[in-house]
């Protein structure tokens, strides 16, 4: 399963007959930490939030097992189920979800346009944007060719697959920590392709790596290829690349998992609001407040540092009230 494959927003858009205007005083774009947060803010400051899911209903916690550092649950808590919990939640005080995705925006008026899934254009007084980040891949063809074929980018959707089999797991971040981790219970290694000498992973993080015996760390290592017959069955690499000790190096693995970070889903919005040069929407500091009046981030799509559920969730509080200040303001 290629689940965390973008989706082409402007293919998805074209060709389709905008039929139906509706007009909402608060949306929300996200079904992550940070808008379902807006959305139970919102909600109960009497908003009437209207949220829109994207495809990845519960954000990107529902591709993990435990959570055990969100406050509140000492016993930690599956990403799935505290997602559905915060789902419940803002639709407990009022807030209208729906499945789709937001295909277009348009900023340049008053009011806040914003085409859903191609064909329908909600008209808010005030947006809330909180759509998060989407898992990066190296940029190989061959990991187009083995698509749901050996690659993934989520090793709790995929890792069943692989059971007892050799695996590997790219990226030296808590994610890719984690996944190798969760990958060494049911896998019978796991190789981890590190491209430094260093895990950029938390020390709690590198210690757990570190402690299983079935996780081998292949320090300053580059995946290059992958090869396989009628799936992956090895990954070509090259260790310290463009040394003099510059070495070709073939693993055999059956599934091969990228952890290598996220791009901040920030496109539909580009035209109008400033972002850095990775997409991050920016927002004034100390705030949600984007560059146009009345639209708001929260979350990992505005968050280049932290990336935190319980920072998304902190942010996403943040705009629902920018968003009600705003609101009380603009009637006026
Ligand atoms: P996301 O969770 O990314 O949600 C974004 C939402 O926006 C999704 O619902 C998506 O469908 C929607 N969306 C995107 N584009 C559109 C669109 N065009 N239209 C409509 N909707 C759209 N953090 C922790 O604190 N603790 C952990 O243990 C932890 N574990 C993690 C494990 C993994 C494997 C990963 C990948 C991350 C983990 N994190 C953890 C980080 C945490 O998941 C994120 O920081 C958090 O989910 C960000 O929340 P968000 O609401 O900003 O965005
Ligand atoms: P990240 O912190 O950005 O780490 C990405 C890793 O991938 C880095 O080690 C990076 O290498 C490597 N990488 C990037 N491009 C690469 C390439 N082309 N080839 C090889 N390696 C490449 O991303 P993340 O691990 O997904 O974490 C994102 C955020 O979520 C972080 O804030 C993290 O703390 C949080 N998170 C938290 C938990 C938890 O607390 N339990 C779990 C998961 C994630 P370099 O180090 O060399 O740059």
């Amino acid at each position: 399963m290629d689940f965390f494959k973008p989706v082409d927003l402007h293919k998805e858009g074209e060709n389709k007959e905008i039929q139906h205007v509706e007009k909402v005083k608060c949306l929300i774009i996200g079904s992550g930490p940070a808008g379902y947060t807006a959305a139970i803010y919102a909600a109960r400051a009497n908003l009437k939030p209207v949220l829109y899911t994207g495809l990845q209903m519960g954000g990107q916690l529902t591709t993990t097992t435990e959570v055990e550092n969100f406050p509140g649950y000492p016993e930690g808590i599956t990403g799935p189920e505290m997602m559905e919990d915060l789902k419940k939640q803002a639709e407990k005080f009022g807030t209208d979800i729906r499945f789709g995705i937001a295909t277009d925006a348009d900023f340049s008026g008053i009011s806040h346009k914003i085409t859903i899934d191609g064909e329908k254009i909600i008209d808010a007084e005030a947006v809330i944007i909180a759509t998060g980040a989407t898992a990066r891949y190296l940029g190989l063809e061959a990991e187009k060719k083995y698509a749901g074929m050996g690659v993934s980018a989520c090793a709790t959707c995929d890792g069943f697959f692989y059971k007892k089999k050799d695996v590997a797991v790219v990226g030296g971040g808590d994610t890719a920590c984690e996944e190798a981790s969760y990958l060494a219970g049911m896998c019978n290694k796991v190789f981890l392709i590190v491209r430094r000498n260093v895990l950029r992973a938390s020390k709690a993080m590198q210690e757990r790596v570190m402690k299983t015996p079935n996780i081998e760390v292949l320090w300053e290592h580059q995946t290059i290829d992958l090869f396989g017959e009628n799936g992956v069955e090895g990954a070509s690499l090259v260790k310290k690349k463009g040394t003099p000790q510059e070495e070709n190096v073939k693993i055999k693995i059956h599934g091969f998992f990228l952890a290598i970070g996220h791009t901040p889903n920030s496109d539909v919005f580009k035209k109008y609001l400033d972002t850095d040069e990775v997409g991050y929407i920016k927002t004034i500091p100390g705030t949600s407040k984007t560059n146009i009046n009345g639209v708001f981030a929260a979350g990992d799509v505005q968050d280049p540092h932290y990336r935190q559920a319980v920072t998304a969730a902190g942010s996403g509080c943040m705009a629902a009230i920018d968003a009600e200040r705003y609101l009380s303001e603009y009637k006026n």
